[in-house]
Formats: structure tokens, C-alpha cells, sequence
């Protein structure tokens, strides 16, 4: 165990765990004590984290970078890399989550970050919260051995106080339309950043089941959308596509207007989220016209 090392730019003292044993123990004993993927965020470094004294890097704890496959999901440790979890091919996780996975970043920094990162980051929604929401993902959080939370995605909103996200379980399911897209810049992430998923099963020419997420500074599913999908016998109609696009752009204006209660976001930056997020729904669902 190493308790000594500072990051001198801001007098941070800098704590190393080899197990998860190890983390429990500082976990326990440090006040305060902040916890990283690999900080390619730099979260660490803004303004709102200013105070913190200790921090963490999970990165190099083994026992979170376990990944097992079964049969209906698939566990990640939160501590994988966004590499190590793109070795597993298109075959093992699912295509919008592999798709994702492989938008961000460069090599290098895809060696280093964590998924676990990707999810817990504040400031905004990152590329793999938008599939990991469509496909329903499981978050395991720790707080010691014997006290552990599972929170479904879509209730996350940040890390509960004094635990750490330990697992990521991903429902493996037959989807037969999967859609990733990134907005804004390739591999890297600025105030127009947005991803967008679509899934859909369809079965007999009849939708079974859909998931539609969009994610960036406003993230939602709204799933009285999705629930005027289901049991729809295909081809759409044009009639119910424009329905489906004018609904979704209310759903999208109540999502805004939650949004801005405690946010700011540009008029601008948000005119042309939404004008590109209603232009990937149609997009997908000429899938089903
Ligand atoms: C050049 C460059 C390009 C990038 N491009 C992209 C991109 O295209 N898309 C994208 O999404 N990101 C991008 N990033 C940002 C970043 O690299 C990724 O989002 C990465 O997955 C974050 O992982 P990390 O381990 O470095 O997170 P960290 O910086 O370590 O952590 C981020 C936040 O999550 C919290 N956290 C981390 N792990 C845990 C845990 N186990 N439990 C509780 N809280 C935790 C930290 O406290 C922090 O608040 C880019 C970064 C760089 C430098």
C-alpha cells in the first residue's frame, strides 16, 4: 500500500490500492477520499473539486477489471479499459455499446480509461451512457465488502456518498435494428456533444420492444414515446412517423425546460441538439417505414 505520493499541482496526496481489500480499508480510513478510473477526465483538476486532499486511482486494481461473460448479461469491472472491453469483438457485447466504445478517444487514451469513469462523470452525460441506458444496464456500487447498492442506469444520478462503482452488468439481448451516433467532434467531447441509440425488436412484422436514448448535457429515454411503438405492425405510415417526431419534440422540449431549472445551456447549442437528435429518430425510423 502507498499513502505518500503528492500530485504537485495541486498538493494532492495520491493513494494506491492493489486489491479491492486495499480500497475498502482506505476507504474507510481516509477522509474524503476521492475515486478515479484513470483521470484522463481531469475532473480531479476543476474548480468543483478544489478541497479534495486524497485521491485514488482504481485503474490498477485488478479485481475491478474482471469481465464475465454469461449466458443473458455480461459483468464488467468498473475499472476495465474502454480497450480492454473493445478486445471482446462485436460478437460478445452489443453493437451500439461496441460502437460507442470504439468512437472514443485515441488509442492511447482508450488503453487507459475506464468505463466506470465514462459513467460516474458529473459535468455530463459521456458516449457510453446513451447505450448503456437503452440496454437497461445494472450499476454495482461498493461501499465495503458486505455493503453493496445496485441501481438500474436509468435512476443514476451520481455516485452515493461514501461508495465507489465496483460493476457494470449489460443485459445481452437479440436486437434486430441497433443504432449508435455520436454528435459533435470525433473523439473528443465539447459543449455539443451528444450520442444517440436506438433499439428495436421486431417480431412478425410487429415492434415487440424499442429503446430510444439520447444523452449529453439533457439525457432521457421517455418511454411514453417507446410505448407508442410497441404492438405498431410494420411498415410505419408516414402519418404515424410525423406523430411520433412532433411527440417526441414536446418529450424533448419538457426534458429542456427540467434541464434549465438548474442548469444553463445555450438557445443556440440546444436548437441544434434537438434539430439533430429529431433528425436521427426519423433516420431510425425509416428502419421501420
Ligand atoms: C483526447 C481525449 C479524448 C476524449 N474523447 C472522449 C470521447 O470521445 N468520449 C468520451 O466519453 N470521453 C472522452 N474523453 C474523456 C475520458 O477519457 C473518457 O470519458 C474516459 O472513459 C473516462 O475514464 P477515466 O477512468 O479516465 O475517468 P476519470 O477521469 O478517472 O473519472 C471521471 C469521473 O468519474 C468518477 N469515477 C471514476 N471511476 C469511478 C468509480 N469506480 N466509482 C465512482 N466514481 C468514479 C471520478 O471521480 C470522476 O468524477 C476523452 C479524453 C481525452 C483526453
Amino acid at each position: 500500500m502507498e499513502k505518500d505520493k503528492l500530485d504537485f499541482e495541486k498538493n494532492i496526496q495520491v493513494i494506491s490500492a492493489q486489491n479491492l481489500e486495499e480500497l475498502f480499508y482506505f476507504q474507510k480510513s481516509v477522509r474524503d477520499l476521492y475515486i478515479v478510473g484513470a483521470g484522463t477526465t481531469k475532473e480531479h483538476l476543476s474548480n468543483s473539486h478544489k478541497g479534495i486532499k486524497s485521491i485514488l486511482f482504481t485503474r490498477t486494481i485488478t479485481d475491478l477489471c474482471q469481465i464475465e461473460k454469461k449466458e443473458r448479461y455480461i459483468d464488467i469491472g468498473s475499472a476495465s479499459s474502454l480497450a480492454q472491453i473493445l478486445e471482446l469483438g462485436e460478437k460478445i457485447i452489443p453493437k451500439v455499446f461496441y460502437d460507442a466504445l470504439k468512437s472514443i478517444a485515441n488509442p492511447f487514451i482508450k488503453n487507459l480509461a475506464t468505463i466506470g469513469g465514462n459513467i460516474c462523470y458529473t459535468k455530463k452525460r459521456l458516449t457510453l451512457f446513451s447505450p448503456l441506458l437503452a440496454l437497461e444496464a445494472g450499476l454495482e456500487f461498493k461501499a465495503s465488502a458486505s455493503d453493496t447498492l445496485y441501481i438500474p442506469i436509468s435512476k443514476f444520478h451520481e455516485v452515493p456518498k461514501g461508495y465507489f462503482l465496483s460493476k457494470i452488468r449489460i443485459p445481452i439481448e437479440d436486437w434486430d435494428i441497433s443504432i449508435f451516433k455520436k454528435l459533435g467532434p470525433q473523439e473528443t467531447i465539447n459543449a455539443f456533444s451528444a450520442f444517440f441509440t436506438f433499439l428495436a425488436q421486431i417480431e412478425k412484422a410487429v415492434v415487440v420492444d424499442v429503446r430510444i436514448a439520447f444523452c449529453g448535457n439533457i439525457s432521457f429515454r421517455h418511454k411514453e414515446l417507446e410505448n407508442k411503438l410497441l404492438g405498431i405492425r410494420l411498415p410505419l405510415s408516414s402519418k404515424f412517423k410525423n406523430e411520433l417526431i412532433l411527440e417526441a419534440e414536446k418529450l424533448y422540449d419538457l426534458s429542456f425546460e427540467e434541464y434549465q431549472e438548474n442548469n444553463t445551456i445555450s438557445k443556440t447549442t440546444d436548437a441544434l441538439l434537438k434539430q439533430q437528435y429529431l433528425n436521427l429518430l426519423s433516420f431510425s425510423l425509416d428502419y421501420l417505414s
